[in-house]
């Protein structure tokens, strides 16, 4: 039984806080400055832990420097886990994307697709470039392979303020808030792979952000994981993307033209969702199966979202838990395959599939997409197509995916310095941050390329910090 002097026991007196200033109109607080502890054990620190931060920061450690990682959410793996993304492009290209492939298939947890003959011309470059993974091992894989290599892992500990050296070149400490409270962090080199930009932005450097003046991106999507009873059945009324494979091309019931599986799946997914009376906000919804009757379900939009709008971003997320939730319960009120189908749990973030892109020493832009630019200093080539989601539910009724806004595509390299900021001399860049306009991320921003972009500028940042840059 707790007792009093129980309960007590474990409070420790805090002592007197500084009251701040409310500047006259109301409108503004001031906060008081405080002494924070630092800590200046590692030679690099990755901001951010998803797919370009895990490759970053384990490429760093092993080309021998000490390595923190500092991580919003309480794993690693960003979009892929905390995101239940499910669905990998552009994969196998990079020492780190195999060494991932090789792990998650030791955990028995990757599904490659099987397109077929007629399928097989769109994986001229190998059948493991796309594929499908159970999110809860790729935390376990991103888990060791840094635990392996030497990286420490800070979870829960946003980047919240970064301030420069006296010489305004270089980034000196960045601050964490988080249950310890804040805390301050040096290093010599930094890379930002916080998907948004964050640490870049706090640091004061500069980015472009969306598509046009408001800033706004393509939507952002919650993903969740979905049960039913059988999903063998689920897979013959032919409404999972991934069987047969994503890109076999098959007759189209709906035009007669041959068309990827993919959009013939979820239009027949979507045909069913109306039949039960709803309309889903994203025009192409999907069902991935990664197990038995296990599968992500990728049903929803919310458009015109910017993600320095903390309140837009959280009634965002939640007007798309409830929209998801009716969306299953639509299903499972059909019988049928669907019967059983429910939610077993939603994404802990809203997807963003852009945001902050910031300033690098170059731009990757729709010049270098046509002209299927190479580069000096390449780090990796992005094949996978120019992919923009109709940007409001009009465009997305009419194309849901896969719109390129008249740009043709031929594989493009990324230089390195695309991936170093302009505005700092000591902070890189992985992942979808880089520096790039609006229609090469909308190629560059799937994870097969976030994976080498990280491994080649972990190795980067290494040499820096090691003063051989
Ligand atoms: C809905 C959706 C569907 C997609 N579909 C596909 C697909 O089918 N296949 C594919 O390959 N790609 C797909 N993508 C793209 C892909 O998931 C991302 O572009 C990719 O995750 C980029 O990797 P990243 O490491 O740059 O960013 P993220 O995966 O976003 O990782 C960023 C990490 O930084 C952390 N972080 C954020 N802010 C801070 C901070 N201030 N301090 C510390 N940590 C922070 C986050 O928690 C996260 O762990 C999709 C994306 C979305 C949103």
């Amino acid at each position: 039984m707790l007792t009093r002097r129980g309960f007590f026991g474990g409070a420790v007196a805090t002592g007197a806080v500084a009251a701040g200033r409310t500047v006259a109109d109301g409108g503004k607080f001031v906060e008081p400055a405080r002494d924070l502890p630092v800590d200046d054990w590692a030679d690099v620190i990755v901001a951010g832990g998803g797919p370009a931060g895990v490759a970053a920061a384990v490429a760093a450690a092993r080309a021998g420097a000490k390595v923190r990682i500092l991580e919003l959410q309480g794993c690693l793996g960003g979009v892929w886990t905390a995101g239940l993304l499910t669905y990998i492009f552009d994969f196998n290209k990079s020492e780190t994307g195999w060494e991932i492939i090789r792990r998650l298939d030791a955990y028995g947890a990757r599904v490659v697709d099987r397109p077929g003959e007629e399928g097989m011309r769109y994986y001229k470059r190998g059948l493991d470039k796309d594929w499908v993974y159970e999110p809860e091992y790729m935390k376990a894989v991103c888990e060791d392979m840094c635990a392996e290599a030497g990286v420490r892992v800070t979870l829960q500990s946003p980047v919240t303020a970064a301030y420069r050296d006296a010489s305004g070149r270089n980034v000196e400490t960045v601050v964490t808030e988080s249950k310890s409270g804040r805390q301050a962090w040096r290093a010599k080199t930094f890379v930002d792979c916080t998907g948004d930009g964050d640490l870049g932005a706090r640091a004061g450097c500069g980015f472009d952000m969306g598509f046009g003046p408001e800033g706004w991106g393509q939507p952002a999507t919650l993903n969740a994981l979905v049960v039913v009873d059988d999903g063998d059945a689920v897979a013959r009324g032919g409404f999972v993307s991934n069987e047969p494979a994503m890109w076999t091309f098959l007759d189209n019931p709906e035009t007669g033209k041959p068309t990827c599986h993919h959009i013939v799946a979820s239009h027949r997914l979507k045909a069913e969702l109306r039949r039960a009376g709803l309309e889903p906000s994203y025009g192409d919804p999907t069902l991935f199966r990664f197990h038995r009757n296990l599968f992500c379900f990728m049903a929803n939009h919310e458009y015109k979202l910017r993600v320095d709008d903390a309140q837009a971003v959280s009634d965002a997320t939640l007007r798309a838990r409830k929209e998801v939730l009716a969306l299953a319960a639509g299903l499972a009120r059909l019988g049928g395959p669907w019967k059983g189908f429910r939610v077993a749990a939603t994404a802990e973030q809203i997807g963003q599939r852009d945001s902050r892109r910031l300033h690098g020493r170059y731009t990757v832009t729709r010049d270098d997409v046509t002209a299927g630019a190479t580069f000096p200093d390449a780090v990796t080539t992005s094949y996978f197509g120019i992919d923009i989601h109709g940007l409001d539910k009009k465009a997305n009724d009419i194309r849901a995916a896969g719109q390129n806004f008249g740009v043709r595509f031929r594989p493009f390299q990324i230089p390195l310095r695309a991936c170093r900021a302009k505005d700092a001399d000591n902070l890189y860049m992985a992942g979808r941050c880089i520096s790039g306009d609006f229609y090469a991320h909308a190629s560059y921003r799937v994870t097969g390329s976030s994976v080498a972009i990280g491994e080649a500028v972990g190795k980067a940042a290494a040499c820096q910090a090691a003063g051989q840059a």
